[in-house]
């Protein structure tokens, strides 16, 4: 049993592979002396905020309900899209995650938890859901009105006004970092403190992986976890755990669609107007089709049309053990999806190899959701899926690697089972004890990676996945 404090700090959308001794040396130095888990992946959909609820709740989108930025607003919101990320709208919603949320085992537990986050209003909820009922802190940068208000308040009296919350502005993530350690660290002692930074995934979009506007995000990024590094031995044998994740990663962006034109090209009964009748379409480049009051003859239309689509990747819809309900759809329960409020179908626009095109990465269309450049994420691409997990301090091993399945996800539980305090039933993740001084590797860490393939005429789609006992992790998706 220990009591040492972790600090988890994320790096929103960084791959793994960009971590290298000449474009990042600070992590990249960090990354050979600390424990690592080389497989790490994220979860699908590749979003943001799924993942963020996945780090929150130690769970997946079956158990914490989270599938998008946006969700078909169902009994939350009747005929509306919740964005998830709105403080505003989410803060009094009891059952937004529907998961057991880190922050209030750790209460019952008698730990703290803080969150600061660079972005959205609400994603320190989504991180630690109603911290504020528990009295537990959380910063946001886009206002005060969205952070707790003693956090705040101590956070302008040290360091002053905060960067504004839109657009790229690499202050946003230096301002975060010295509110972690000149303020919140040093005053609160939290036990476990979340920072998440919004670079370099919000450079990334705008400028594609290797431009310009990139690599000053990269750099920076590295600059300032070579900050909290140097931060983090200045505290000598007081140290916490310090742990660098990514969220998810990203594919290049090659075009893009207009996905809810071309329904609306269609006879079918979709549309991307949640007040208009219809099933809902999300129009992300890797979203989400909402049957609502049409019935099941409708999805059927509705997939055979996608299949016959040029740009159509991965869909699954609720169904068997692998095979979905629509031939040539996968299981959602396949990927750990299934949940009251899913969509009838997830989809992703088809993602390409890197070598395609000449292009240096995996790429995709967008669906007009983002810029046709740069870059993207949310889909199961395996550059999209891998992720960054380096963890030293107390509770870990030095310079090891670990070839466990895992991720974000674990992170929860990993975190408990170092506290000697359990795990609610909602949580799937398990603890990554090869990672820590004297633990073992899950049972299920070396999950055979399985590759099935379902066909509905000429249509053909494949799916890569380790099947863990409690959930599953998707390893790479496509369709020829
Ligand atoms: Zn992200």
């Amino acid at each position: 049993m220990s009591s040492n404090r972790f600090v988890i700090i994320v790096l929103d959308g960084l791959r793994p592979d960009l971590v290298t001794p000449r474009r990042m040396p600070n992590l990249a130095a960090f990354r050979a002396e600390a424990a690592v888990l080389r497989g790490s992946r994220a979860t699908y959909p590749t979003h943001t905020r799924v993942n963020k609820s996945g780090l929150g709740t130690g769970s997946t989108p079956n158990r914490h309900g989270i599938h998008f930025n946006m969700i078909a607003g169902g009994d939350l919101k009747p005929n509306g899209v919740l964005d998830v990320g709105n403080y505003l709208e989410t803060k009094d919603i009891a059952g937004l995650q529907t998961a057991v949320p880190l922050g209030e085992v750790l209460a019952a537990g008698g730990k703290s938890m803080a969150v600061i986050h660079c972005g959205a209003s609400g994603a320190p909820n989504l991180l630690n859901n109603r911290a504020a009922g528990r009295g537990q802190h959380f910063l946001s940068l886009a206002g005060s009105q969205f952070s707790s208000p003693e956090l705040w308040a101590r956070v302008e009296a040290t360091l002053g006004a905060m960067p504004g919350p839109a657009g790229v502005a690499l202050e946003r993530s230096s301002f975060a970092v010295k509110a972690l350690t000149q303020v919140l660290y040093p005053e609160f002692m939290p036990d476990v403190t979340v920072l998440w930074s919004d670079e370099p995934d919000k450079s990334l979009h705008v400028d594609g992986i290797d431009g310009p506007i990139s690599a000053a995000a990269l750099t920076h990024v590295d600059d300032l976890s070579g900050e909290v590094i140097a931060w983090w031995h200045s505290l000598g044998s007081d140290a916490p755990n310090l742990l660098f994740l990514s969220d998810h990663g990203h594919v290049e962006t090659s075009g893009t669609i207009a996905l809810g034109k071309l329904f609306a090209e269609t006879n079918l009964p979709v549309t991307t107007d949640p007040t208009k009748p219809g099933a809902l379409l999300l129009p992300f480049g890797s979203g989400g089709l909402y049957l609502r009051d049409k019935d099941q003859s409708v999805l059927e239309d509705i997939v055979l049309w996608m299949q016959a689509q040029d740009w159509c990747g991965n869909l699954l819809t609720a169904g068997g053990e692998v095979e979905g309900a629509i031939p040539g759809t996968f299981s959602s329960s396949l990927l750990s999806l299934d949940h009251p409020r899913a969509p009838d179908i997830f989809f992703q626009l088809k993602r390409m190899d890197a070598g395609t095109n000449s292009r240096a990465y995996g790429h995709c269309l967008n669906a007009g959701d983002k810029s046709p450049t740069g870059s993207s994420h949310g889909g199961l691409h395996e550059e999209e899926l891998r992720t960054v997990f380096f963890a030293a301090g107390p509770d870990f091993r030095e310079a090891h690697v670990s070839e466990a399945v895992g991720g974000m996800v674990d992170v929860a539980a990993t975190i408990l089972s170092t506290y000697g305090i359990s795990q609610p039933e909602t949580m799937v993740g398990r603890p990554l004890g090869g990672l820590l001084r004297g633990g073992t590797e899950p049972t299920d860490a070396h999950a055979p990676l399985e590759t099935f393939t379902v066909r509905n005429g000429t249509f053909e789609q494949n799916l890569s996945v380790f099947r863990l006992q409690r959930r599953s992790v998707a390893h790479h998706g496509w369709v020829d």
